[in-house]
């Protein structure tokens, strides 16, 4: 069977991952977390004091360090799914902190830094047989894949998934804070210069707010049957 590049972006917190870890591991493709990937590089901009105390960034730092940021991906066995490392660490587990969350957008809204993981998600995702999640991948990255999906959900739905998430962690979660964070987000991800949160014009919208994750899972299941037959 041919093999296919899938998108599948959409807000915050309404499942996305969920749906394409899922799905690659059904049809055995690679997944690639591009959000973890601006997690990251968050995670390495807090540990590296390169944020003002407004919450800007300190872009020449950060510009400068580029080169020493190395994220990738190792299959964890235990987990059937990747995590992410940062210069051979794992820090799968640190880059989902509310702290990191309340950064990342901002670190992803610079140029530079979105020119340089666009260039690694190409260059993962060049021989197909992979499943993408993000903001910017049917509109930027891969704007000639086969499958685009936009995911949405209302803001509370999103917030309460993410709370419920952190909270099976044993992570600290406050629902309220959560919620704002969720605001926040998509109002900088939706409003910033470069590529901008958005609906590929040939997209398939998924509104999820009332669907079981085994709902949503044959839902895209279905999606790939019928694209991969044509
Ligand atoms: O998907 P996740 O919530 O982990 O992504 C974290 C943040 O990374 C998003 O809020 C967004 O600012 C940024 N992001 C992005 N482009 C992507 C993936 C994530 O700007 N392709």
């Amino acid at each position: 069977m041919k093999k296919i590049t899938i998108a599948i972006d959409g807000h915050s917190s309404c499942g996305k991952s969920t749906m394409a870890k899922d799905l690659a591991r059904e049809v055995g493709y690679v997944y690639v977390d591009t959000g973890a990937m601006y997690r990251s590089v968050t995670l390495y901009a807090l540990r590296h004091d390169f944020f003002n105390a407004d919450g800007s960034v300190k872009t020449a730092e950060l510009e400068a360090a580029m080169p020493d940021i190395r994220i990738s991906f190792k299959f964890n066995p235990e987990t059937g799914r990747p995590d992410t490392y940062l210069n051979n660490e794992r820090v799968e587990d640190e880059i989902r902190s509310l702290e990191v969350s309340n950064h990342v957008s901002p670190i992803a809204a610079i140029g530079f830094v979105r020119t340089a993981m666009v260039a690694q998600q190409q260059q993962m995702g060049k021989d197909k047989g992979v499943v993408m999640d993000g903001r910017d991948i049917g509109t930027t990255v891969f704007p000639d894949a086969e499958l685009k999906i936009f995911v949405t959900a209302s803001a509370e739905v999103r917030a309460q998934r993410r709370f419920d998430e952190l909270k099976a962690k044993g992570m600290p979660a406050d629902f309220d804070d959560i919620l704002k964070n969720v605001q926040e987000r998509d109002y900088i991800d939706s409003h910033r210069e470069v590529s901008p949160l958005r609906k590929a014009n040939d997209a398939i919208e998924l509104d999820n707010s009332n669907m079981t994750i085994a709902e949503q899972k044959e839902w895209l299941m279905e999606r790939f049957r019928e694209r991969t037959a044509q």
